[in-house]
């Protein structure tokens, strides 16, 4: 809290010429924005990424509480190769869909510095936790892979670092994937990031890949289905909202003008203790709903983002689910943010 404070202090002192930056405080991270752009965090954000720091830093250090006290810039520009960038207490990001994975870096670089690329980006991209759609994709050549040195390592090669992370602690655990990660630096050789491996996962780990490779993919690990970090959905479950005006305290997410890389974003847990057939009924809305879990089932014939294939293909807003018992997480966003959206979702019973 000092930290933030003793920041905030120097930018407000830092604009006395100028228009004031925009600062939304929060106890781990603080979003700012310059003067120029109209994105505004929701009103339910800054306490969501508040409690998603406190339970992914117990998750990946347990015992040692997070400390962590970072700024955020929200940019409505990126560079020509990255929408978002972190360095020890400080990140910016230029789309929505980069806040999250940059919050991952803070916290891993709060606590154990930056490790080699496939291990940095595969861990913010596993608390990004938004690994549905790639879930699919074909695992990489682990040989050549795991070796990427930082410049190498481009926007295609996140989701499957993240699915790789995520078969890592599930085989051996987390606290296992941490050691491998404190093991090596940014600009560890070849060799390093091997014996990091072997020193961390076990002889075994190079058999582990070929499983790796050859079994069918898993969903991967999922941080935002603890009740410490987003509500329960009960059902029946209706949710109303303009996306230009998003101050509730219980939305997360963005507002801005005129750009659709902003958007408030209901998060929440379905708890089914059997399987139920839920409907749904959306008017421009997206909604994606992703089994958690710490195993590996396999994945459900017709994935999530099928529904939105069948909103935009078909025109449908309203359809039904077949849906597996357990906890499911559940993310909604206006498909177009420019105009009001609307779900709701009701138990339909016994599947
Ligand atoms: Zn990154």
């Amino acid at each position: 809290m000092r930290d933030v404070a003793l920041l905030l202090g120097a930018i407000l002192l830092g604009s006395c010429e100028e228009d004031p930056a925009h600062v939304w405080p929060g106890d781990h991270i603080t979003y700012v924005s310059e003067p120029d752009t109209d994105i505004e965090p929701c009103g339910g954000q800054v306490a969501f990424t508040d409690r998603l720091v406190r339970h992914v830093g117990e998750t990946w250090a347990p015992g040692e509480g997070s400390s962590l006290a970072a700024t955020l810039e929200l940019r409505s520009e990126g560079t020509e190769t990255a929408s978002g960038l972190a360095t020890r207490g400080s990140a910016w990001a230029a789309r929505q869909s980069a806040v999250v994975h940059e919050i991952g870096h803070l916290i891993t670089f709060e606590d154990d510095g930056v490790s080699a690329a496939v291990l940095s980006e595969g861990i913010a991209e596993l608390i990004d936790g938004d690994g549905v759609l790639q879930a699919y994709r074909p695992p990489p050549d682990l040989a050549d892979f795991m070796h990427l040195q930082r410049p190498e390592f481009s926007a295609q090669e996140y989701a499957p670092a993240a699915q790789l992370l995520s078969f890592l602690s599930r085989r051996y655990g987390l606290a296992a994937v941490r050691d491998a990660y404190r093991r090596v630096g940014p600009e560890s050789f070849p060799d390093e990031i091997d014996d990091a491996f072997v020193m961390a996962f076990g002889d075994g780990v190079f058999d582990a890949f070929e499983a790796f490779q050859a079994e069918p993919q898993c969903p991967i690990l999922l941080w935002q289905c603890s009740d410490d970090v987003v509500p329960t959905v009960e059902l029946p479950f209706a949710l109303e909202l303009d996306p230009r005006t998003c101050g509730d305290a219980d939305i997360p997410g963005f507002t801005a003008k005129g750009s659709d890389d902003w958007f408030p974003e209901y998060l929440g847990v379905l708890r089914l203790s059997e399987p139920r057939i839920i409907g749904y009924r959306v008017d421009n809305a997206i909604i994606t709903r992703q089994q958690c879990q710490d195993t590996c089932t396999p994945m459900e014939s017709v994935p999530p983002w099928t529904w939105q294939f069948v909103q935009e293909q078909l025109g449908q807003k309203e359809f039904t689910s077949h849906t597996r018992a357990g906890d499911h997480h559940v993310k909604i966003r206006p498909e177009n943010p420019g105009r009001p959206f609307m779900v709701e979702v009701v138990d339909l019973g016994p599947a």
